[in-house]
Parts: C-alpha cells; structure tokens; sequence
C-alpha cells in the first residue's frame, strides 16, 4: 500500500515538473514516506532521517518531507524535533502535495472524508502489473494493529472510477492489476466485493487480477465462488490467520476461531483445488503460552501454506495489545519465530517441490536482474519462476514446465506460448 501512495506522489510531482533522481545529492526534494506497522520501520526512517541532515546543509534549497503513516501519529511533533523537516502529511493527504510544495512548512494530517472519491493519477515504474486502490482505512481495530488509527476509517471507492482505472491501464498494455485494500472481502460502494470482480473480469486486455488483503472473518461463499468462476481471478489467496489459538484470536479482536478459518481454507480448496495460500503471523502476542504457540504451529503443518510472512509482536502506542499485561520476552518471541520460519521453509520447499514436472502458465515480467539472458515472471498462485527466455517475452502469457523448484523461487522451460 505504501508502494503505491508513493507512486501517487511521483505522479502528483511529476505533473508538477519534477523528474525523479537515483541520488539523493541532487534532490531538490526528498520524501520520506513511512511505516508503522511494527517498530522495525520506524527505526530504519529515523536513521535514515538523521542521516539525510547534512545534506539539507549542502543545499539550502533542498525541501524535506515525511509522509505515511509515522507522519500522521507525530504530525507537527516531527518538525520541532526534526529542523531539517519542512512538510508532513498523513497517507489520507497525499492529494494535497502540489499545493504544500508552495508553502514554507506545512503539517497536514487531518481526515479526508472525500478520500474515495480524490482519484490521483499514478507514476508506475512497473509496464506489465499494477497496483489499483480499491478502498483505503480499515474498522477492524485489531487490537495489535495501528493502521485503523493512522489510515481512518474504511471507504470504498466507486466501481466506476476502479472501472476506468483499470481499462486505462490495460489500454497502456498492463496485463495484472493487484486490487489494494486492508480488508478488500469488506468493499462496498456500488457494489460488493463479488460484483466488483466481476466487472472487472470483464475488461479486455487484462489477464489477470489478483488482491491483498482478505479477512478471513469477511470472505464469502460468494467470493469463494467468484475465484472458481472468473477466469482472470489468479488462484492465489493472501490469508492472514495469525495465531493458531483461538485465545489469542479473541485477544486480537480478529473475529474468527482457528475452527472458522480451517473451515474456510477447507471450503476454497474444495472449489479451487489448486489454490495457493499463504499468510500472516505474528509471534509471542501478549499472554501467548507455550501452548498457544505449538498450536501456531500445529496450525502450519495442517494448513500447509505456500507461504508466509511471520513477525515478532511489536507494542505500538495507543494500541489496545500495548496496553496488555504479560508481555512476552524479546528472547522467547525470537525463538518462536525462528521455530515458525523454520517449519514453515521446509512445508514451503516440499509444496513447491510437488510443482516439478507440472506446466504452468507464467506472465513474464521483466527480464531477470541477476542473470542474463533469463526471463522472471510469475504462475497464477504468485510463484516466482526464472527461466531463459528473449526479453520480448515481457508482458506476454507463455506456458512453462517446472524443471526445478527452490524455497523462494521455481526455475523452468519455456514450452511453447499460452
Ligand atoms: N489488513 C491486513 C494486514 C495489514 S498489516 C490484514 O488484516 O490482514 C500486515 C501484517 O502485519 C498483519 O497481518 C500482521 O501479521 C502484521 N502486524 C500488524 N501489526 C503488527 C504488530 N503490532 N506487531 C507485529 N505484527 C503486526
Ligand atoms: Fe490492521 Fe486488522 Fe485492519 Fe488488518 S484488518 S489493517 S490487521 S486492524
């Protein structure tokens, strides 16, 4: 998601003029745009922010601005601290840039009521797959999370507007469009999350569409349906289940048992057999026992995920798990996710493992940065594949075998194209 506001902000300034650098000497302007999802983040934008200061000395004229989501908790905290700052605004007033770069200094970080109907044009880097907003907020307060209290409340943007988003993209020959939201199975404009997929199922040119991120509590039979019926739909699903406890489920306020989601997975792989999962978990949350956590990873082994993403509880401030008794230790947290990770690489090697042999259909992305003369694209369940292949392939759908698969990536044979 941050990914893509900051390709709002390269598209609001290059409007403006602005041309993008790779040296951060020749800037005129440098924008910082933050995460605070987990502690990890902030620490890396306040070095780097430290480290940036010189340069402001170096050049006068050089303006400093710090977006996202450490901007909009700090607000004008930020420039008092910080001399070097001159402009601070919150991921719901990226809209606002062009007219603060005529300012002095400027905080903006109130709501914007309007945000799903503030449509700004993206620069995109990428020519083949492209991120499309299709709601912003959340109302989920888990109570570990701080993206509720720095990105709003949840507001859906009109289909239409997704509608001729999308169809322009795929006009300019994007094939994959990711639809972005923090609980998109929640979408409600115009239409349902379902309906959605379905009109946009239907622009040509488009061969692809997937979406981040589903709740589990929120994903419909309709839905469910919708992956198994629209041909464009990858059969990938990003799942985040977070804890194998139910305690400690009830404690995060996620809405659903480990009971519920196995019914779910068991209802997706029913439908679409060769679906790939993956997901989210967070280590040591507060009160989690021993016993909570062998159920984590009870939870691994019986799921059998394609993947995962698995961090150590972080407090943040104003949280409701922040506030929590019986921390768990820096220590025992790091364990436990070192235990995760590990179950989770071997479960990931042996199902990519089970792809050797099979053909595959992969979108080429771009040509491999590591080794020339190969091609890297991606199959439908969101794979990484390499293989040797002409750079004109780019942008193409092509039919691969799987020769060989490795835990982060699967290496094959162009067969013949799609
Ligand atoms: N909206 C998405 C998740 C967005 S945050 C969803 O609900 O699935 C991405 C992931 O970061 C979460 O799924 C969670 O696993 C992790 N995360 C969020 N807050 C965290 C915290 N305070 N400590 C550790 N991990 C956290
Ligand atoms: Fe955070 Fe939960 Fe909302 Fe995801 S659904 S953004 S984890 S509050």
């Amino acid at each position: 998601m941050n990914v893509h506001d900051s390709e709002k902000m390269a598209g609001i300034l290059k409007a403006e003029g602005y041309t993008e650098t790779a040296y951060t000497e020749e800037a005129d302007l440098i924008i910082f745009n933050t995460c605070s999802i987990r502690q990890k983040a902030e620490q890396k934008f306040r070095s780097e922010l430290g480290r940036i200061k010189l340069l402001k000395i170096k050049n006068p004229l050089l303006k400093i601005a710090v977006a996202g989501c450490i901007a909009q908790q700090k607000g004008r905290d930020i420039l008092k601290r910080n001399p070097q700052v001159d402009y601070v605004f919150g991921p719901q007033n990226v809209h606002k840039l062009s007219s603060m770069l005529t300012a002095d200094t400027m905080v903006c970080i109130e709501d914007n009521p309007e945000i799903q109907h503030t449509d700004i044009p993206a620069e995109r880097k990428d020519n083949v797959k492209a991120w499309v907003s299709i709601m912003y907020g959340c109302n989920n307060f888990c109570s570990y999370c701080i993206v509720p209290y720095t990105r709003g409340r949840e507001k859906s943007r009109p289909s239409e507007n997704i509608y001729k988003e999308i169809h322009e993209l795929s006009e300019n020959g994007f094939k994959e469009v990711t639809l972005l939201g923090q609980n998109v199975n929640s979408y409600d404009s115009d239409t349902n999350f379902a309906g959605l997929l379905r009109k946009i199922n239907a622009i040509t040119g488009i061969e692809r569409i997937r979406f981040v991120t589903s709740h589990p509590r929120d994903l419909s039979d309709e839905l469910i349906l919708c992956i198994k019926e629209l041909p464009k739909i990858c059969g990938h699903i990003h799942l985040p289940l977070q804890s194998g406890s139910s305690r400690i489920l009830k404690l995060m306020n996620r809405g659903y048992t480990y009971e519920d989601y196995l019914e779910k997975v068991g209802k997706l792989k029913e439908c679409v057999p060769d679906i790939a999962i993956t997901t989210d978990i967070i280590a040591g949350f507060p009160s989690e026992t021993d016993n909570d956590h062998s159920l984590t990873i009870e939870a691994l082994k019986r799921i059998e995920f394609d993947g995962i993403f698995a961090f150590k509880f972080s407090p943040r401030p104003g949280t409701k798990a922040a506030e929590m008794d019986d921390k768990i230790s820096e220590k025992i947290k790091s364990l436990r996710l070192y235990e995760i990770l590990g179950y989770q690489d071997d479960i990931t090697l042996r199902k990519n493992k089970e792809l050797e042999g099979s053909l595959q259909e992969v979108l080429v992305e771009g040509v491999s940065k590591t080794n020339n003369g190969k091609i890297t694209g991606r199959t439908r369940t969101n794979k990484i594949i390499n293989l040797e292949g002409d750079a004109a392939l780019v942008g193409r759908l092509i039919n691969v075998e799987i020769r060989k698969a490795l835990r982060h990536s699967l290496e094959g044979r162009l067969t013949n194209q799609a």
